[in-house]
């Protein structure tokens, strides 16, 4: 079944600009946290930008992080000082620009050993110096009592003390929309449901790139001056549009969480766990007024558009937990279980992949194609300037400089503290989301949203499906995936008054809702 857009339809102006006849200066293939940072990068610097994201911004890997934003304390175990200085100045760039989105949290390293504090805590204190004058609050000893304070749940026995560090924390799907938004704000044109199927090349030179649009099944073809490929763990399958045998540069590994009630942990610290049994970071970390744990890493042979956790790593994740965490959650007390993709730059053969690169990785292709992967989200903002110098030298673009570090994301305002922790996401545009039909409707009784922000997904914000909403305008999905399924048919009812769908249009969504979520549940 193919939906066209009715004059009123949000969508229809949107494809209108992407579909004109016009040469861009930059197209961005990828709505995740590099082609967004790329896009808002672009279009501030006053460079026409088109960004296409086959399914929907913040679909892939950039909705399903550990939801910090940090230098990355076991980067500067691995030694990599530059790295985490990098990724310590862009927390600090974040935290001012978005701070409707940002917010400082206390990290809790939990000692049972006498030598644990004083060895963690020399390496926080050059965590806290690395971060300069951006850096967030100082790192200190806690002893058993105020750990206890911070951290109820936390195993007693033989806890010694602790190490308190701060980083940043934020909703990731919901930097993505703000991203969206500004780049609109600043006159850039970004398409969701819009996968890049085929690159155009002339005399040898990649000179745009073929879409087709996921709503009606059309293809259109788009040129532009430079082409990013920000396709994430899927950057491989667009290289090879230019060239089929080309070879891969990435190996993909999974990370999972589990997502419980509060009641597991219910203070105002999260908990690092500096080495797990397998070597690995694990963290225990308040989000929504839920806890998300995690995560594993697990070396996968391909990518796929809805990984799904392997039992084992979900056992080992709670396992752990177990271990620092009474009460402890059970598999029963999963309310979601959710998985992402590392587009991890590929090593030498045999490498281990815990040890391969995080930092990011611009290459181009003798066409021209210009490929970001790698990097965290916290540092999108610094990948996205990198790429845009790259881009602009490489097509001949005017040269002019970076703005985003100083640049207010869309509706930066102080937190309102008195809202509820869902509505200060949208920052200045909290009021006019309230004004709407439906901001007193809950959507279901155990989750925290209302009808009227449904609406404002789809008016504002780009949202297309059930999904759309639930997984990434709302996050439903990782709160609480039951709920999520549960909410489905009056989600679709909202969207089909809004966009004016039929009831078999609705029946679809809810089908194709359910059968998505019900990977998200834990039997
Ligand atoms: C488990 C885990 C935890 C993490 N935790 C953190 C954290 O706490 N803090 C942090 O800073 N970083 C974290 N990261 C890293 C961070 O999430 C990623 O580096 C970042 O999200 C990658 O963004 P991306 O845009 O490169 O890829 P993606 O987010 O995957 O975006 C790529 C996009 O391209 C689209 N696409 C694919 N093919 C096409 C096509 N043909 N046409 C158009 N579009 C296409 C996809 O749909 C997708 O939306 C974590 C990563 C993982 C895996």
């Amino acid at each position: 079944m193919t939906t066209q857009p009715t004059p009123t339809d949000p969508r229809t102006a949107v494809l209108h600009a992407a579909t004109t006849d016009q040469t861009w200066d930059l197209l961005v293939i990828g709505g995740g946290a590099s082609g967004l940072g790329t896009a808002v990068e672009a279009a501030t610097r006053g460079y026409r930008v088109l960004l296409l994201e086959s399914h929907d911004y913040a679909k892939g890997t950039s909705s399903r992080s550990t939801k910090l934003v940090h230098g990355g304390v076991r980067y500067l175990a691995q030694g990599n000082v530059s790295l985490v200085r990098e990724a310590l100045h862009e927390r600090g760039l974040l935290k001012q620009n978005a701070p409707h989105l940002v917010h400082d949290l206390g990290f809790l390293i939990a000692a049972y050993k006498w030598w644990a504090a004083p060895f963690y805590g020399i390496g926080l204190k050059m965590y806290d110096l690395l971060a300069g004058k951006l850096n967030l609050k100082a790192s200190r000893y806690v002893n058993k009592a105020q750990a206890l304070e911070r951290t109820p749940t936390l195993k007693k026995q033989a806890l010694k003390g602790g190490i308190l560090y701060f980083d940043g924390q934020f909703d990731d799907a919901r930097l993505a929309v703000t991203l969206l938004r500004t780049l609109e704000d600043h006159g850039g044109v970004a398409l969701n449901h819009a996968p890049v199927v085929g690159l155009i090349r002339e005399g040898g030179k990649i000179t745009g790139a073929r879409f087709r649009d996921g709503e009606t099944g059309q293809e259109h073809a788009v040129k532009a001056r430079a082409v990013v490929n920000a396709t994430g763990v899927f950057v491989d399958d667009v290289r090879r549009m230019e060239n089929p045998s080309v070879k891969p540069m990435l190996s993909p590994s999974q990370g999972v969480h589990v997502v419980v009630d509060r009641r597991f942990l219910p203070g105002d610290s999260a908990i690092m766990v500096p080495r797990t049994d397998d070597g690995r970071v694990l963290f225990a970390v308040p989000w929504h007024d839920h806890v998300v744990i995690g995560t594993t890493d697990t070396p996968l042979p391909e990518a796929s558009v809805e990984p799904r956790a392997l039992p084992e790593e979900v056992e080992f994740i709670l396992k752990t937990a177990a271990q620092y965490l009474d009460p402890a959650p059970t598999r029963a007390d999963v309310r979601s279980v959710y998985a992402g993709l590392r587009p991890l730059v590929k090593a030498a053969e045999g490498t281990d992949t815990k040890s391969l690169s995080r930092d990011h990785v611009i290459r181009i292709s003798d066409g021209g194609l210009i490929t970001l992967t790698g990097g965290k989200w916290t540092t999108y903002r610094r990948m996205g300037e990198d790429t845009v110098n790259r881009a602009a030298a490489q097509a001949g673009l005017p040269e002019r400089l970076s703005l985003t570090a100083g640049l207010k994301l869309h509706g930066a305002a102080a937190p309102d503290t008195h809202l509820a922790d869902h509505w200060r996401v949208y920052g200045t545009d909290t009021a006019r989301i309230q004004a709407l039909p439906g901001a007193d409707a809950p959507l279901h009784p155990e989750l925290p949203y209302t009808e009227a922000e449904v609406r404002w997904a789809v008016r504002a914000e780009q949202a297309r499906t059930v999904e759309d909403v639930l997984s990434r305008r709302l996050r439903a999905l990782l709160l609480n995936a039951r709920a999520s399924i549960e909410a489905a048919p009056r989600v679709a009812a909202i969207l089909a008054g809004e966009l004016g769908r039929d009831a078999a249009w609705q029946e679809a969504q809810v089908r194709a809702y359910t059968e998505l979520a019900g990977g998200y549940v834990l039997n």
